[in-house]
Order: structure tokens, then C-alpha cells, then sequence
């Protein structure tokens, strides 16, 4: 059987990206999330990075061609590995786009599942992240706070607010969501493809729900 592709749909901050992460250092996917790949760019300032900066910051998103350009990048490298999707795609064309790259290189996704969270802990629970500028590490002042304030128990990297986790972007960010990305609920469902998680559970009952329907589909 090949690699599984797995995609995670959700409103920002449902948990996608620390999920990815589990699953990437216990189940063997690569992670990738194009929201770490375009802030990788903008600190790198490269020609991608200064095209894209005004959209990330301000909380909209990337035109859909730039998007579908940095992924196929990402899979000529990785096509055929197990790959977790977090972030990605965020619209109905990236999720078509995706569909056909895809086939091109013999793959299909074969499960999406979205991890459903409601607006008001999405708001709460993004104004207390925070992420290490050196390894990623997600924290949370409230569930996962650092042991030290301001610095990653794993590599002692500085840890950020992202500026678009500040509250008026959260709410722009989540208007966007629901305008552009929530449409790939049913796009996934029609396609037999959509599995539903509450985020509400926390990160380690979510993520042994996860662990649950990969295997399923494995077996
Ligand atoms: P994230 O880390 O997934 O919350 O992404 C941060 C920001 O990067 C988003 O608010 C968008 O501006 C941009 N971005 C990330 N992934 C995508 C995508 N698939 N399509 C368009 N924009 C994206």
C-alpha cells in the first residue's frame, strides 16, 4: 500500500499544527504546513517571502497560484512519503489544484478530517500561543506553557506571539475561514473522504482519535 496523505482541515488554532507535529515524531509523516513555509520565507526575505508578507500578516490569504506553486516545490521533493497536510489546501481551487498534482504523481488524499472548534475558544486559545523562532514548538500559556517564560524547553529559542495572533487578526482570520476554507467540508464529504474530530478534547484525546483513523485506514 502506498504512503497515506493525509489532510487536516480546521479554523485556526483547532490544534492542526500540533497534531501535524505528533504525528510526525510518533507516526513517521512529514509535516507540512504551508503557514511555517511562508514564515520561513519572510525571514528569509526571498523573492516569495516579500510577495506574500502583506497577506500573512494581515491574516488573508495567499493567492491561490503563489500557494500552488510552493507546494508542487514541496512534493517533487516528497511525493510518495506519508505527508500530513496542516494549512493546506485552504480554498475549493487549492484543494482541485491539489487533486491534480497529485494524480500526476500516482497519489491521492486519502483522508481528510477536520478538527471542529468553536470561535470563542479559537480566540482564546490563539491570544496564548506562542512558537519557538528556532526548532517551531508550539506552546500555550494555558494548557502547555513553557517551564520557563519566554523560552523552549527543548532547544532555549525565543519564544514569539505570531502578529496575526493578536485579536482583531484572529477575527479576520476566522471571517476568512469561514468564507474560503469551510466550503472544503463538503468538497472532502462528497468525496467520502471527511472524518470529524472535536477540538474541544484537547491535544491528547484528539490525537489518539487521529492515531485511531490512520491505522483503521492502514489496516
Ligand atoms: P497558518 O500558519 O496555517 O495559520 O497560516 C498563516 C498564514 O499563511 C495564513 O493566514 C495565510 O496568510 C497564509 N497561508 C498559509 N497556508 C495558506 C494556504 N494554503 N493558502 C493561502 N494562504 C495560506
Amino acid at each position: 500500500m502506498s504512503a497515506m496523505n493525509i489532510v487536516l482541515l480546521g479554523p485556526p488554532g483547532s490544534g492542526k499544527g500540533t497534531q501535524a507535529e505528533l504525528m510526525q515524531d510518533r507516526l513517521g509523516f512529514v509535516h507540512y504546513s504551508t503557514g511555517d513555509v511562508f514564515r520561513d520565507h519572510i525571514k528569509r526575505k526571498t523573492s516569495v517571502g516579500f510577495e506574500i508578507e502583506e497577506y500573512v500578516v494581515s491574516g488573508r490569504l495567499v493567492p491561490d497560484p503563489v500557494v500552488l506553486e510552493v507546494v508542487n516545490a514541496f512534493l517533487a521533493e516528497h511525493a510518495g512519503k506519508p505527508i500530513v497536510f496542516d494549512g493546506f489546501p485552504r480554498t475549493i481551487p487549492q484543494a482541485e489544484g491539489m487533486d491534480q498534482v497529485f494524480s500526476g504523481h500516482g497519489l491521492k488524499v486519502d483522508m481528510a478530517v477536520l478538527i471542529d472548534l468553536a470561535e470563542d475558544e479559537v480566540v482564546e486559545r490563539l491570544t496564548a500561543r506562542r512558537q519557538c523562532r528556532k526548532c517551531r514548538k508550539i506552546y500555550n500559556l494555558r494548557f502547555s506553557p513553557p517551564r520557563q517564560e519566554g523560552i523552549c524547553d527543548e532547544c532555549k529559542g525565543e519564544l514569539f506571539q505570531r502578529d496575526d495572533d493578536k485579536e482583531q487578526t484572529i477575527r479576520d482570520r476566522l471571517k476568512v475561514y469561514q468564507e474560503q476554507t469551510e466550503p472544503l467540508i463538503a468538497y472532502y464529504e462528497d468525496h467520502w473522504k471527511l472524518e470529524r474530530i472535536a477540538g474541544e478534547l484537547g491535544r491528547d484525546r484528539v490525537y489518539e482519535e487521529l492515531k485511531r483513523l490512520v491505522g483503521a485506514e492502514q489496516e
